[in-house]
């Protein structure tokens, strides 16, 4: 199987203003010390926010039975997390027997135009960045973060919880062909707000059908995330998720919307170092704060059913709170939490101390509160917070709290165990609640080392002229001197760019280098119509261009 690059085909404009994005204005009215030392050109930050409570809140809205269904999942959380805690004891006293737990394969289907293409660094790039998020996915999920180092004494030790579970690319696609772990669709558009995806209330469906977007792969055997763009209604989010508990019935979503969607130029890590990735593009769109990898190890969570730490719920009233930020997502009976108390509520796990709501940006540790010192802690931002009596703060360096990358450090045990209780263990319909969150529910996930290993080697097979050019991509087109050759490296390499006038005059002509990706400067080309004509080992592609 080929990579798959799919050009949009129609015009690509770009405009020389639209390379950089600016977020919506942040909602909270209170900033954090957020990033105000921070350094880099590229800094573009918006508060982490992830949709799942407003999609609860639009699925309860078209079926009030949802509300009881995620109290009772939330209800059920301990009893997984204190299930697998058992079954892990078990196993170590030799009295259980663990089944072949292989690396949950993951498939990234990236759905971008050209210009985010290009700011993901190209098929190099988006190959980097894929990699490295399967780093820090299996990182941060097997108690094996560098950053650990920065986690508060108070918490180092019985704080740090360990998920043990492993990810891999899935190398073998549903068709049992060879895959890289990635699908690329390059889709139409005009401007970087216009090439996205907006419909948070039923999880972007449409960047989950194939034609105005790409379709899941067996959820059951595999791992999805999106990587779109998110605008409109959705513009300040940076990651929505479907976990297993939210599809089927009325109300529910389709099962094959099971995954993650992520906002795309959060996707992979450039780690303490800042190092870009290779090619020509740069990390400048992934804002610092997200550009640890995080925003899909937060996910993740949710994918195997943890809430965040304030449990989506927490005071009412106060400040303007939005949607996602403390309020429950909805009222009534069946509200999240009904003894809510100005400290807010829980996320259903012990180890998670009551919090309000969100925390953001890189909190500083060891605040004085009223009523004490309470040390290595989150600090707390508003009043009701400090009427937290928590010895050791609150959770916010979680993955699932909404700090900044590089201020996220661990799981908690029970958040690790519950999230190990979805698929480390093969007992669907366990002690879960009924209907939805249930031990095992993605255990399937973890037994399929096959799509692990690809079974086929790509090389020495001819690529038939079809599949080069739908693997090549030549944008912008009209373009004013800039030409971007794109072309997927599983199926051609280039050898040789020749570019002819109307007449067939050669007017310039470059080794292709065996790369994928190449820059033409035809800047000082008189304007007109010419012709790009890619030569490869196995054949050329020629396609006209406008220079305006
Ligand atoms: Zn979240």
């Amino acid at each position: 199987m080929i990579r798959k690059l799919i050009a949009g085909g129609a015009l690509l404009l770009l405009s020389c203003c639209q390379s950089v994005r600016v977020f919506a204005q942040a909602q909270m009215p209170l900033q954090t010390n957020a990033s105000a030392n921070k350094t880099g050109a590229h800094i573009v930050e918006h508060p982490r926010k992830c949709g799942i409570d407003q999609l609860r809140k639009a699925m309860v809205a078209r079926n009030p039975e949802w509300a009881q269904k995620f109290k009772d999942q939330k209800a059920s959380l301990q009893a997984n997390a204190d299930y697998y805690k058992q079954y892990k004891a078990q196993v170590a006293r030799g009295e259980r027997k663990t089944n072949t737990i292989s690396p949950i394969p993951i498939i990234f289907h990236i759905i971008v135009d050209s210009a985010q293409f290009l700011n993901l660094g190209g098929t190099q790039g988006i190959i980097q960045r894929c990699d490295s998020q399967i780093a820090v996915l299996n990182a941060d999920y097997n108690h094996q973060n560098a950053d650990s180092t920065m986690i508060p004494a108070a918490w180092a030790d019985s704080m740090y919880g360990n998920a043990g579970i492993s990810f891999g690319l899935a190398l073998v696609d549903p068709n049992g062909n060879c895959t890289p772990g990635y699908e690329i669709l390059i889709i139409p558009g005009t401007s970087l707000t216009d090439a996205g995806f907006s419909n948070v209330n039923y999880a972007f469906p449409e960047a989950k059908t194939a034609g105005t977007g790409l379709a899941a792969w067996d959820v059951t055997k595999y791992y999805n995330v999106w990587c779109i763009n998110f605008t409109g209604a959705a513009n300040s989010l940076l990651g929505l998720t479907v976990p297993l508990s939210f599809t089927g019935g009325f109300g529910g979503l389709p099962v094959d919307q099971e995954g993650v969607c992520i906002l795309y130029n959060t996707l992979g890590s450039v780690g303490p170092t800042n190092v870009p990735p290779p090619g020509t593009g740069s990390w400048y769109l992934n804002p610092d704060n997200y550009a640890w990898g995080r925003t899909l190890s937060h996910e993740t969570g949710h994918m195997f059913e943890i809430w965040h730490p304030w449990g989506d719920d927490g005071p009412y009233g106060g400040p303007p709170y939005s949607a996602g930020e403390g309020y429950c997502p909805w009222s009534g009976p069946n509200a999240c939490s009904t003894t809510d108390t100005a400290i807010g509520s829980d996320d259903g796990l012990l180890d998670t101390p009551p919090e309000s709501q969100a925390n953001y940006g890189n909190p500083t540790y060891g605040v004085s509160v009223p009523g004490g010192t309470i040390t290595d802690c989150c600090k707390f931002w508003y009043a009701q917070d400090t009427l937290n009596t928590q010895p050791i703060g609150i959770a916010c360096i979680s993955f699932m709290d909404y700090v900044d990358d590089d201020a996220m450090h661990l799981l908690t045990p029970d958040q690790a165990a519950a999230v190990a209780s979805m698929v480390l263990v093969s007992t669907p319909g366990g002690t879960g609640a009924t209907g939805s969150g249930t031990i095992g529910e993605n255990y399937n996930l973890t037994q399929n080392p096959g799509l692990l290993t690809p079974p086929c080697t790509p090389t020495g097979i001819a690529p038939s002229p079809t599949e080069i050019n739908s693997s090549l991509s030549i944008y912008p087109n009209p373009t004013t001197g800039e030409v971007h050759i794109s072309v997927n490296s599983a199926v051609e390499t280039l050898n040789e760019i020749v570019v002819l006038n109307l007449l067939g005059q050669q007017v310039m002509k470059v080794s292709g280098q065996g790369k994928d990706y190449y820059t033409l400067d035809l800047s000082g080309v008189s304007k007109g119509l010419y012709f790009v004509q890619c030569n490869f080992a196995s054949g050329s592609v020629t396609r006209k261009i406008v220079l305006q």
